[in-house]
């Protein structure tokens, strides 16, 4: 009898020993859970998530349409303004001019500067000379291309007054040559044009930068 309550308490002791380690594994394993999850190595979603990520990043860089704002030409560089004097002629739509050298067009594609002949203009940025050569009812005309795809243009220039030639690399305020009235134009005054693919208007473009036209 004795013997018999002994060995039942026993078995109940080992009972309860056994359930005890049961249920301190599957605790045990209910706690590393997270662990194991939020570990990359072992993880498939989080081995996932940088991907996701890089595909953010790549978006952020990306940028807006071109309107002078954020353009990836080099963020230290100086700019300047090319001339003193009024804008004459804003960017945008503008009634037809035309003089015994021909007609514009319907669309200005730049902004007028009056300034007086034989006034010097200067680059407005660090670039390397692409042309410098008569366009016609543009003028004279000089472009500088500034890398990343932007270029400014510089027309009506006078005639003979090209201080730069095709290649040259010019710096922020270089002279290029002086103001004239060469092409259509009515009176002395510097085109200029800013081209990044299309063209856009200079004085957004410019503002942005500092220079106020
Ligand atoms: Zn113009």
């Amino acid at each position: 009898m004795s013997d018999s309550v002994t060995h039942s308490r026993s078995e109940k002791i080992t009972r309860f020993r056994r359930r005890s380690i049961i249920a301190l594994g599957v605790a045990l394993a209910v706690a590393m859970t997270p662990l194991v999850l939020a570990n990359p190595r072992t993880s498939p979603a989080a081995v996932a998530a940088p991907a996701v990520a890089a595909v953010d990043d790549s978006q952020l860089n990306a940028g807006p349409p071109s309107r002078g704002g954020n353009y990836m030409h080099d963020a230290d560089a100086p700019w300047v303004r090319p001339v003193p004097g009024k804008v004459t002629s804003v960017f945008g739509p503008r009634p037809v001019i035309c003089t015994p050298a021909g007609c514009s067009n319907t669309t200005h594609d730049g902004i007028d500067l009056g300034s007086p002949c034989g006034t010097d203009i200067k680059a407005i940025s660090p670039g390397r000379v692409t042309s410098a050569s008569n366009a016609g009812s543009f003028g004279e005309r000089v472009i500088i291309d500034h890398g990343s795809g932007l270029e400014s243009i510089y027309g009506h220039m006078q005639t003979g007054s090209y201080r730069v030639s095709v290649g040259q690399l010019v710096k922020a305020g270089t002279i290029i040559g002086k103001v004239g009235m060469t092409g259509v134009a009515t009176g002395c005054h510097l085109d200029l044009k800013i081209r990044t693919g299309a063209y856009i208007d200079p004085k957004p473009f410019l503002a942005f930068r500092g220079v106020t036209l």
